[in-house]
């Protein structure tokens, strides 16, 4: 996996970190944050078949209303399965891309993409406990917050895990 590495987003081995689409947003704005799975698409466990998701009920009407008010919604993910192993990250590429096109098959846009595969179960560069990017630590919030601007204190975070919360 790790010679594909450079084919995607990495800031660093275990940390995704994608812009979607070309939107300009002013500075000072609050934003939607969302958990992936089991908050927009509907948990599988460690998913890894594009072909597998299906959209939660809902969520594609919310992130479009976001959409329409102009407020940047961010998908911020923990994905373990990489460093468990179970898949790498050119699945969770393809099953990521599928979740966007259903949301666009909706007219709903999420504008960026942050995904941490650190876990302790982990082998190798991704074998690491408690990273600040994995939620329930707000390491990807921050990150987002400080790319675009945001205002996190106004902002929102929707997921369907104590550690979304938490985050
Ligand atoms: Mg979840």
């Amino acid at each position: 996996m790790a010679d594909r590495e450079g084919d995607f987003p990495l800031v660093e081995p275990g940390l995704w970190i994608e812009r979607i689409g070309a939107k300009a947003f002013p500075a000072g704005l609050p934003a939607l944050f969302l958990d992936r799975d089991g908050t927009i698409n509907i948990d599988t466990g460690y998913p890894d078949d594009p072909d597998a998701m299906v959209l939660r009920d809902g969520i594609a009407p919310a992130i479009e209303a976001a959409n329409r008010r102009g407020i940047p919604v961010i998908l911020i993910t923990n994905q373990s399965g990489i460093a468990r192993g179970y898949f790498g990250w050119d699945a969770f590429a393809r099953v990521n891309q599928r979740v966007l096109e259903l949301l666009a098959e909706k007219n709903a846009a999420v504008d960026m993409v942050l995904a941490c595969a650190y876990h302790e179960a982990g082998s190798g560069p991704l074998a690491m406990a408690d990273h600040p990017m994995r939620k329930p630590n707000p390491g990807m919030l921050l990150e987002a917050g400080r790319r675009l601007g945001l205002d996190l204190k106004r902002s929102l975070i929707v997921g369907d895990k104590p550690a979304d919360m938490e985050a």
